[in-house]
């Protein structure tokens, strides 16, 4: 094993229980921290993986890491974000459920673990890689994440965007319009959403976490002021009729995106208020803002405190 499959292998590991901690208590993610590699691999290989038909060739893949979107058809499947590597067998066990076509196109929406993990297999099984610019320069160097404490090693060649863009580009593929939109520096600084015009299903990527308070890497340029933004775009770009794949969360539409944009910006203005008058971090947090939030979107490892520490570093 080469030192670089080595730090793939502790990447794909780590990268399991940063995502899927999202769902255990803090009781159960400390636990989890004593043997982070074995047991966060372990789980993404046992997590149940389902699939969700939309409307027209539009399906969702939901369990491994970020929502997964599916296009099928003669043209072959068209992917949104790979999930984790070591779902590889549930994933293509239903994959094989939507239709018998192989993946020819994988689209990254952002360059997080999560999303982009499973790109090194998809790829080896045929699928060309398409992502912003500034995913495939994450993806191709060390990188770290402070609020994660991680530093990730370069992802393996085979796992890199063969193409990029950088304002947006448009697909047509089985019958389809497939438009790619770059948000601008919010979640990270290389968040993509993707439109598939005749079905009216619009994937967010983490731009939209449906009932969780969202993460925000500051270290790879996200800020909350662009959160608010592309959640305005997102509410502009929809009709109570679309159907909104969040990057985690269930699949939703307008009102549920109304609402989380609506808790964005009331928590953004609370924090924004008090720094302003010069309290620090640690009286903010004290002061509980999220309060009557919390029990609706702290279901994560985001929590109202870690929200509130999010949102005060970009006010
Ligand atoms: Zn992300």
């Amino acid at each position: 094993m080469t030192s670089q499959n080595l730090s793939r292998r502790r990447f794909v590991g780590s990268a399991g229980i940063l995502t899927t901690a999202a769902w255990l208590s803090p009781r159960q993610l400390f636990a989890e921290k004593e043997n982070i590699v074995l047991t966060a691999r372990k789980r993404a290989e046992t997590t149940n993986i389902t699939v969700q038909a939309l409307r027209g060739n539009v399906s969702a893949l939901i369990g491994s890491g970020g929502n997964i979107a599916v296009l099928s058809g003669a043209d072959g499947k068209l992917i949104i974000d790979s999930g984790y590597s070591t779902s590889r067998a549930k994933i293509t066990e239903n994959l094989v459920k939507i239709c018998p076509e192989p993946i020819k196109h994988l689209i990254n929406t952002h360059w997080h673990f999560d999303h982009t993990d499973g790109n090194e297999w998809m790829h080896s099984d045929g699928a060309a890689i398409l992502a912003h610019e500034h995913t495939k320069q994450r993806l191709a160097t060390t990188t770290r994440v402070e609020a994660w404490d991680f530093t990730f090693p370069p992802a393996p060649v085979d796992a890199l965007p063969n193409e990029v863009f950088d304002k947006e580009k448009t697909l047509h593929l089985n019958g389809s319009t497939i438009a790619l939109t770059y948000y601008g520096p919010s979640h990270t600084d290389g968040d993509i959403s993707a439109y598939f015009a005749e079905a009216d299903v619009l994937h967010c990527g983490d731009t939209w976490w449906n009932g969780h308070y969202p993460f925000i890497d500051y270290s790879t340029g996200g800020n909350i002021t662009g959160m608010i933004k592309a959640a305005e775009t997102n509410l502009a770009r929809v009709t109570d009729k679309s159907i909104i794949i969040p990057g985690h969360g269930k699949v939703g539409g307008k009102a549920e995106l109304t609402e989380y944009r609506d808790m964005l910006v009331t928590i953004r203005d609370r924090v924004a208020a008090l720094k302003k008058e010069g309290k620090s971090l640690n009286e903010i947090i004290a002061d509980k803002l999220t309060k009557e939030y919390d029990s609706k979107w702290a279901t994560t490892f985001i929590t109202g405190d870690v929200f509130t520490k999010l949102v005060y570093a970009g006010v």
